[in-house]
């Protein structure tokens, strides 16, 4: 069923943590809630899981409206960062309390709980405590926990943030592909963008308890349209324009070409955009519309890609990231040398 929230808004006291808020959110779709701590994104969750009260807006589940309908009768499945399995319950036990509250029988509870412990690969731990389990081991025992007694939505909040990466890794596959395979709408809450891009249909950025932009991961990389996302989502050099009125956009004394679809929508330019491998570096007899003489401050080699900072003659004090994939010439720190900036590349940011 498709959830939909609008104009949500919730207060603490004085400070407002949802300001505002509308999204749609597609059935069978894994959107990602993004934004740096204290942009509202858990507050969201709550509110949508029924754990916090909105102050005002409506959330909607297949159209019928939830505001009305507590926690526990909301039928999502919710996952949080801590484990939070029962200490004293065998991984099976933990898996099938939720049918238990629901007084299922005890035939189609165990077969239920069978099937979720094979969906999250664990039939052979059913037996074990929590404590007797890794981290990764537990969080799949909370989402088989959660999707058990099969919820309209999966509601995730931080689940891999207190694993070590390799495991974040493993089970950022594991969760998308029990997520395709059982098709359920979810929801997951994060501050890495890695994460969000690596397993959202879509992404929701958030700051200051505002939506900032609503993408797909390849929208938001391609296509920013505030600094704020730009910055937020990978790597990119956000180039301010010269002071002074200007018609076109000028950095560094130089006019750039800016050759783009989207971007702006109608805001005040604050600043053009540009991806360190959007940026090429020629010797120094180059010339073209968007070529400005540099130096390179720093090299860092990086195995795969090679990330270099220069700076532009005309903007000393404005370092500029350039990464060179593969083996391409790397220049040397003190360097002088052109840098061409992809006109197809810019981006115009608000
Ligand atoms: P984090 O990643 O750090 O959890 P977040 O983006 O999830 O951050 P929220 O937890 O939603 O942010 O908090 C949004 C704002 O609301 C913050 O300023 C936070 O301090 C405040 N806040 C959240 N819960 C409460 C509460 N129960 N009482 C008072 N203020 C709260």
């Amino acid at each position: 069923m498709d959830l939909s929230i609008h104009d949500l808004v919730k207060r603490f006291g004085k400070l407002t943590a949802l300001d505002h808020v509308s999204l749609e959110v597609a059935q069978g779709s894994f959107v990602c809630f993004l934004g740096p701590s204290g942009c509202g994104k858990t507050t969201l969750l709550r509110v949508i899981a029924g754990l916090e009260e909105a102050d005002g807006g409506s959330i909607r589940l297949g159209g019928s409206d939830l505001s009305a309908i507590p926690a526990r009768n909301r039928n999502f499945g919710v996952v949080f960062q801590s484990y939070s399995l029962f200490p004293n319950m065998t991984a099976a036990r933990n898996v099938g309390y939720g049918l238990e509250c629901r007084r299922w029988d005890k035939a189609r509870m165990q077969s239920r709980i069978k099937e979720m412990l094979d969906l999250v690969h664990l039939a052979d731990q059913a037996e074990k405590l929590p404590s007797q389990m890794s981290g990764g081991q537990q969080q799949r025992i909370a989402l088989a926990r959660a999707l058990a007694p099969d919820p309209s939505a999966l509601l995730l909040d931080e689940p891999l943030s207190a694993l070590d990466a390799k495991v974040r890794e493993e089970l950022r596959i594991e969760i998308r592909a029990v997520q395709k395979r059982l098709g359920i709408t979810t929801i997951m809450v994060t501050h890495d963008q890695e994460e969000a891009l690596a397993m959202a249909d879509l992404i929701v950025v958030m700051s200051k308890g505002r939506i900032e932009q609503i993408g797909t991961p390849q929208q938001l990389y391609r296509e920013p349209a505030t600094a704020f996302v730009a910055d937020f989502i990978g790597r990119m050099n956000v180039l301010p324009l010269d002071p002074g009125p200007q018609d076109g956009f000028r950095f560094a004394g130089t006019q750039l070409e800016v050759r783009t679809a989207a971007g702006g929508a109608g805001k005040p330019v604050a600043a053009l955009g540009i991806r360190p491998e959007a940026i090429t570096l020629k010797g120094l007899d180059a010339t073209g519309p968007n070529v400005l003489p540099a130096s390179v401050r720093t090299v860092s080699f990086l195995g795969n890609i090679t990330r270099i900072e220069v700076e532009p003659d005309a903007r000393p004090g404005t370092g500029i990231l350039v990464e060179l994939h593969g083996m391409a010439r790397v220049p040397e720190p003190g360097e002088r040398l052109n840098i061409d900036i992809s006109a197809e590349d810019l981006r115009i940011l608000s």
